[in-house]
C-alpha cells in the first residue's frame, strides 16, 4: 500500500486515530497514538518518542528514538468501524536519529537475518501455529484460574465454549487480511489453535504480533481471558508455537527433492543438522520464561529431547507429510511467549549455519523418544533440551548464534533480562515448597 492507497482508505473508513505499533524485547505490543492529520508526517518517519522506558532499548542519555510504520502494516482496526470514527495501526520499525536502523529493535534483528539469507538466495518462509488458552475473568477483568471450557482436541459444541470466540477472531484477523486456514478446540480443556497462512518470515512474525493482540483483545470482549504463557495448569497440554520453516531460492522450494527416499533435499537435512546443533543455544530465545521449562516435559506432546522425525510428536523436528512447494521443518520446541521477531532469526541463522558448514543429520528417530529409557537415547546420541531457564541461558552464553543474531545491544539487555528473572523465580517462595516442607519439617 502507498501513502496514496493509505489516505483514501482513511478518508473512506473515517479514520481519526492512527496507532503507531512496535514491540519491545519481549516482543510485548507498544504503541503510541497519533491522528490520521499525521499520516504523511508518520509514513516519511517523522515520529519522535522516548525509548526510555521501554524494555530492552536505549539508555536514558540516547532516548530520541523514531518510528518507521511499515506501509504493507497499515490496516483499519475491525472492532473501531462501528464508532463515530475509525482506528487503524501501522507495525512500525525503530529508527535512531541520524536515520539509520535502531539496534536495541527486534524487527531489525530479524529483518537483518532476512538480508543475509538474502546474500545467500534465500527468502525464508515460516508458518508459525500458536496455541492459547482462554480462562474466565473475574468481574474486575483479571485472569482466574478457571479455565473456560473442559472440551478435548476437535471437540465441538456445545463441549466446546469457545467456538463464538474463534470465530470473532477469525472474523477480525480476515479483515486484518489474514489468510486463516483452521480452526479448533486443542488438545487440554479450554485450549485453542488458529492457524493463518505461511509468509515470509517478516510478515510471519508481523501475523504473530498481531495476531496476539486480536486473540486477547476478542477474548476480553467475551469476558474471558487469553494467555500465551507456555503452560498455566500442571498436568495437561501447555502451549506450543511450532515453527514450521522452509527455504525459497527462484520461487522454488529448495528443501524439495523429489529424488530423495523422503523426498528432502541436501539442504533441507543441512538445515535440519544446523537446528540439532544450534537449539541448546538458542532455546533461552525460542523458550524464554521459567515457566516455558515446564511445557518441554515427557508427556504432553511437547519436546524434551533433541531428535527428528518425519512423523514422531514426541520428536524436536517433525517433517509434515506435505511435499512439492509446501515442504517445511517444523521446530516444536519454541511456544508463544517467545518474541516472534527474535526466535525467527535464530531458527533461520542456525538453519542457514546448517547450510554453510554442510553439517550432516543424524538418523531420523521414528520411535516414541518419551517411552525410551536413558539408555536407550544415550545409545542413539540424543541429548536434552535445556531443563530451565537458568540453564538455556548458560547454553546462550557458551554459543555464538544468539551472539551473532540478538547483535551486540539486544543479545546483552536480552541475558541481563532473563538473568534477572531467574533469580527472581529462584530466590522466591514457591507453593510447592510450603505444600511439601512446612508441615513435614
Ligand atoms: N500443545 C502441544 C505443545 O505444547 C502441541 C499439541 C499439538 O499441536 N498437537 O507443543
Ligand atoms: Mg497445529
Ligand atoms: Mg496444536
Ligand atoms: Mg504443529
Amino acid at each position: 500500500m502507498n501513502l496514496e492507497q493509505i489516505k483514501a482508505l482513511i478518508e473512506e473508513k473515517n479514520v481519526e486515530l492512527l496507532h503507531l505499533q512496535f514491540v519491545d524485547i519481549e516482543g510485548t505490543l507498544k504503541q503510541i497514538t497519533i491522528t490520521a492529520a499525521q499520516v504523511e508526517d508518520a509514513v516519511e518517519g517523522k515520529i519522535m518518542f522516548d525509548g526510555s522506558s521501554i524494555k530492552g532499548f536505549s539508555p536514558i542519555n540516547k532516548s530520541d528514538l523514531y518510528l518507521v510504520p511499515d506501509a504493507s502494516t497499515f490496516a483499519v482496526i475491525p472492532w473501531t468501524v462501528e464508532e463515530d470514527y475509525a482506528e487503524a495501526r501501522f507495525l512500525c520499525s525503530v529508527a535512531n536519529p541520524d536515520g539509520t536502523l535502531f539496534e536495541g529493535d527486534t524487527r531489525n534483528v530479524l529483518k537483518k537475518t532476512v538480508a543475509r539469507a538474502a546474500e545467500q538466495g534465500y527468502t525464508i518462509s515460516v508458518g508459525p501455529e500458536l496455541e492459547f488458552f482462554l480462562f474466565k475473568a473475574d468481574a474486575n477483568g483479571n485472569p482466574t484460574m478457571e479455565l473456560h471450557d473442559g472440551a478435548g482436541y476437535f471437540e465441538p459444541s456445545p463441549k466446546d465454549l469457545g467456538e463464538r470466540v474463534r470465530l470473532e477472531i477469525y472474523r477480525a484477523l480476515k479483515a486484518l487480511g489474514f489468510t486463516i486456514e483452521a480452526s479448533h478446540h486443542e488438545v487440554a480443556e479450554g485450549q485453542h489453535e488458529i492457524n493463518f497462512k505461511y509468509a515470509d518470515a517478516l510478515s510471519a512474525a508481523d501475523n504473530s504480533t498481531t495476531y496476539k493482540w486480536v486473540v486477547k483483545t476478542v477474548a476480553s470482549k467475551f469476558g474471558l481471558h487469553a494467555t500465551f504463557m507456555p503452560k498455566p495448569v500442571f498436568g495437561i497440554n501447555g502451549s506450543g508455537m511450532h515453527v514450521n520453516m522452509s527455504f525459497f531460492k527462484d520461487g522454488e522450494n529448495v528443501f524439495f527433492d523429489p529424488t530423495d527416499e523422503r523426498q528432502l533435499s541436501e539442504t533441507a537435512y543441512q538445515f535440519i543438522a544446523g537446528l540439532i546443533d544450534n537449539v541448546k543455544s538458542f532455546t533461552a530465545v525460542t523458550n524464554p520464561l521459567v515457566n516455558s521449562y515446564k511445557r518441554l516435559v515427557p508427556g504432553y506432546e511437547a519436546p524434551c529431547y533433541i531428535a527428528w522425525s518425519a512423523s514422531n510428536r514426541s520428536a524436536l523436528i517433525r517433517i509434515p507429510a506435505k511435499r512439492g512447494m509446501a515442504t517445511r521443518v517444523e521446530l516444536r520446541c519454541p511456544d508463544p511467549s517467545a518474541n516472534p521477531y527474535l526466535a525467527f532469526a535464530v531458527i533461520a541463522e542456525a538453519g542457514l549455519d546448517g547450510v554453510a558448514r554442510q553439517l550432516t543429520a543424524p538418523a531420523p528417530v521414528d520411535e516414541d523418544i518419551f517411552h525410551m529409557s536413558e539408555g536407550i537415547r544415550a545409545e542413539f546420541g540424543i541429548e536434552n533440551l535445556p531443563g530451565s531457564l537458568e540453564l538455556a541461558v548458560a547454553e546462550m552464553e557458551n554459543g555464538t548464534i544468539g551472539r551473532e543474531t540478538l547483535g551486540e545491544h539486544v543479545y546483552g539487555e536480552y541475558v541481563a533480562l532473563k538473568k534477572a528473572e531467574w533469580d527472581s523465580y529462584r530466590t522466591a517462595v514457591h507453593t510447592w515448597e510450603l505444600v511439601n516442607y512446612q508441615a513435614k519439617f
